[in-house]
């Protein structure tokens, strides 16, 4: 299960289906390091199953290319490709056992039979899956189902694996173990592998690098703590979680202007265009003339408290009208009170500034 893979590199890939709508992608560039866990995470409709399909060969580009290791693959059918590829609905064969199912890769391939014997069984075994050899897909679990549809696409050690929504058919408790089961199988194969997902919280549990997609663009690319710190855009900023987002302007360089609040920025550059970004979780709620000193902040009334446990949520409104929030630690939520008048306040490596 170690073949070596060379770098995938996506190299401004088009596709237009047709008609006069927009182009389902845009122009991607994607560069991925061999043994990366890549994710390509957007909102429905982005463009993310038609780049993974056009990687794996199903779908033919309009324009651009894809190379592995340097060589251009962009004509080949996708069993030349030899990418492993698994699907949210699983497609397995429903007429065959789990032993062939697994196998068919490896018939297809021209193996021996005492060669396909092997393999096979290593792999259910290594799936959790030995003593299910004989059964129908129909007559296992869909977390089994899943762990079969893995199985058949690493068997015959493909140098990338390809996985568009595998996790999505599945309930929430099934889908945090299989998380938890890929994450242990990438650092174990040392794989590639190309993971869509529209989930946010699954991109940043899974992945080193995340490419957000809108509208068939890549908008943002990074590792996850980075993107989620620095988003770059206020797409990225909102999609991958909570954000209080302030659009004002620079009065001079080190002093951003929104409403009727002077904010200091920190060093270096900033978009000439930015909105102010904060998450809820850097956010804290003082009286006013309690905000640290060197801290910016924010009036804002509060209009919701709720308890979660070991963390607070405070929802606020600020004096335009819209609503933000603060999670606090609980003991320091216990003061505050719907209706208060406070300051949400943040120091300065908190906020980020991002393009609208
Ligand atoms: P995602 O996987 O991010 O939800 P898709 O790649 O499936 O996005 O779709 C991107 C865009 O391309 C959408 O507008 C979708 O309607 C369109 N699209 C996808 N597949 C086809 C197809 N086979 N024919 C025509 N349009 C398609
Ligand atoms: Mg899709």
């Amino acid at each position: 299960m170690n073949a070596r893979a060379g770098r995938l590199e996506i190299r401004e890939l088009v596709k237009h289906y047709g008609g006069d709508g927009p182009a389902a992608v845009a122009g991607i560039d994607l560069t991925i390091d061999p043994g990366e866990f890549i994710t390509l995470l957007g909102p429905s409709g982005s463009g993310k199953t038609t780049t993974l399909n056009m990687i794996a060969g199903f779908v033919p580009p309009t324009s651009g290319s894809i190379l592995l290791g340097g060589t251009d693959l962009t004509g080949l059918q996708p069993h030349k490709r030899g990418f492993g590829m698994v699907f949210q609905n699983y497609a397995l064969f429903p007429h065959m056992s789990v032993f062939d199912n697994v196998a068919y890769p490896l018939r297809q391939r021209g193996k021996s039979k005492a060669e396909i014997r092997k393999l096979v069984l290593d792999i259910v075994e290594r799936f959790g899956l030995a003593g299910l050899e004989r059964r129908r897909p129909a007559q296992l679990s869909g977390g089994q189902q899943q762990r079969v549809a893995l199985a058949r696409a690493l068997v015959f050690s493909p140098p990338v694996l390809l996985l568009d929504e595998p996790l999505g058919a599945l309930d929430r408790k099934l889908r945090a173990q299989l998380q938890l089961e890929l994450k242990k199988l990438h650092q174990e194969v040392g794989l590639t592998f190309v993971f869509v997902t529209h989930d946010q919280d699954e991109a940043m549990y899974l992945s080193d690098r995340i490419a957000v997609f809108d509208e068939g663009r890549i908008d943002g690319m990074g590792r996850p703590a980075e993107l989620y710190d620095d988003p770059g855009t206020l797409f990225v900023a909102n999609f991958l979680g909570e954000a209080n987002t302030f659009a004002g302007r620079f009065a001079d360089p080190r002093t951003y202007a929104w409403n009727d609040e002077k904010w200091r920025t920190g060093e270096g550059d900033h978009p000439a265009e930015a909105v102010l970004v904060v998450r809820p979780e850097r956010t804290r709620v003082f009286a006013p003339g309690e905000v640290p000193p060197g801290w910016n902040s924010v009036g804002a009334i509060v209009t919701d408290v709720s308890r979660l446990g070991p963390t607070s949520r405070i929802d606020l409104a600020f004096p335009d009208g819209r609503a933000g929030a603060a999670v606090l630690p609980s003991t320091d939520a216990v003061q505050v009170r719907v209706g208060d008048d406070v300051r949400a306040a943040w120091d300065l490596p908190s906020q980020a500034f991002v393009t609208p």
